[in-house]
């Protein structure tokens, strides 16, 4: 990255395939994360690959400045794969520029948002020839397919200590609009589980048993249906124990968010109308209520013409996205409990935890929350939106836990960047003010007190 400019040094990034979910491409995201140390090293950090059972992790270390604080920056340097290959204008791995934007899968998602920080830091250093704070790097190579050695190696104490830091800052999240900065400050939690309900021991013809024996699908439909009342309100019992009632000054700023009033959202989903929960906008469902989804469904005959069959059984997978206050796996405990009792006995049910995820929240208004937000606006020429992430980053969660530290996140990617979809994108203009922004953001940060 030497004499490199910005642009060379984000293509050079964005065409090593590092992929985290194929085996294939294991080298790849090995040599991605070589590739990282080395650009660390010319800056003077103290990088180091850490080799995984899966993909290494990168932790870089800054020169040391006493008195200031420390700056921990998390990104993922994997990325999703390319499939549907065809439906890409330029090959995925070969960052190409129109209109304005490089398009490459990552250009947003995450290795944009990586080389805007690491380019930020070296504009700073070729500026006043030392950094104002110390900043820590640390970068992984499977935040796409579940981050499981970083959070492996968050399980040691000596890792722990490593990383310690005053704050983290993340830019892996969502921004409302080119000329609207976004701040977030919470993410919601995640736990995902299968309901199964078993009718007969193998289908049964529809004339000769039909009326006598309970259908499967219509029995695990009945009994998502009791999932929620009339009022969109979950009906599953203590699912709302400890959730905190949204703060009026998070009402006020979710008002003015781009693209996130109620008519707005319906004409960005296609849907005809928002169902929403009753007594809070869409905006403020999205951000700061929990969810209970099923997110598919399947059973009995689904061939060509028609099969007139009772089905042995029904299958629904299901998520909830989960707020502060919620532990994600006594919601499913709850839950399972909700239809042990809406069971009929004219079946059985079979009910499969999957993987759960934390919520997570800090505070906007610390001293460094409101470095963060004075960074944004004199990047952008406008004081940020405050808002929380509908998604989930459960990794950032664990981070901030076992640091004890707050993490916010700064993100860059635009509601048209296609991250995770083909044509994957971000604005030339966004990356080089993301570029600005970091430089800010560390000038800012430093002058906190720690
Ligand atoms: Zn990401």
């Amino acid at each position: 990255m030497g004499g490199m400019n910005h642009l060379d040094a984000l293509k050079e990034f964005l065409s090593i395939p590092s992929v985290s979910a194929q085996p294939e491409h294991a080298a790849d995201v090995s040599r991605c994360a070589d590739y990282l140390v080395q650009k660390l090293r010319e800056m003077k950090f103290d990088a180091q690959k850490i080799n995984t059972e899966i993909h290494p992790v990168v932790v870089a270390k800054s020169p040391t400045v006493a008195g200031k604080p420390t700056v921990l920056i998390y990104g993922h340097y994997d990325v999703m794969p390319i499939d549907p290959i065809e439906e890409w204008e330029s090959a995925p791995f070969e960052p190409s520029v129109r209109n304005g934007r490089i398009y490459a899968r990552g250009a947003s998602d995450d290795k944009g948002e990586i080389m805007a920080h690491l380019l930020g830091v070296r504009e700073l250093l070729a500026e006043d020839g030392e950094l104002p704070l110390n900043v820590i790097f640390l970068l992984e190579g499977e935040e796409e397919r579940g981050s499981t050695s970083l959070h492996n190696l968050l399980q040691q104490p000596e890792m722990v200590k490593q990383l310690g830091c005053d704050i983290i800052v993340v830019s892996d999240t969502g921004m409302a609009a080119p000329d609207v900065p976004s701040f977030s400050y919470g993410l919601k939690g995640l736990c995902c589980f299968e309901l199964e309900v078993r009718g007969p021991a193998m289908d049964l013809h529809s004339g000769i048993f039909g009326g006598a024996v309970a259908n499967p699908i219509t029995t695990l439909c009945e009994m998502l249906a009791t999932t929620h009342d009339e009022n969109g309100r979950i009906t599953v019992e203590g699912f709302y124990d400890g959730v905190s009632e949204i703060a009026d000054w998070e009402k006020e700023s979710w008002k003015r968010v781009p693209g996130m009033s109620d008519a707005e959202l319906a004409d960005l989903t296609g849907v005809p109308a928002l169902r929403t929960e009753e007594g809070y906008t869409g905006a403020e469902c999205v951000y700061a209520r929990p969810t209970f989804e099923p997110n598919g469904i399947v059973g009995g005959y689904m061939g060509e013409g028609s099969k007139t069959v009772i089905p042995t059984h029904a299958i629904a997978k299901i998520s909830c996205r989960l707020v502060p206050g919620q532990d994600p796996v006594d919601i499913m405990r709850k839950v399972e409990a909700h239809f042990r009792k809406v069971c009929p006995p004219s079946v059985r049910m079979k009910f499969t935890m999957q993987h759960a995820g934390d919520a997570y929240m800090s505070d906007p208004h610390s001293p460094f929350g409101k470095a963060a937000q004075q960074a944004l606006e004199e990047t952008f020429g406008n004081p940020p939106v405050l808002v929380r992430e509908g998604g989930s980053i459960p990794i950032v969660a664990e981070l901030s836990g076992k640091l004890g530290k707050d993490a916010l996140f700064l993100g860059l990617d635009l509601p048209d960047a296609r991250i995770h979809s083909p044509n994957e994108n971000m604005r030339l203009e966004i990356f080089e003010k993301g570029i600005s922004m970091v430089k800010n953001l560390l000038r800012l940060m430093s002058r906190v007190p720690v």
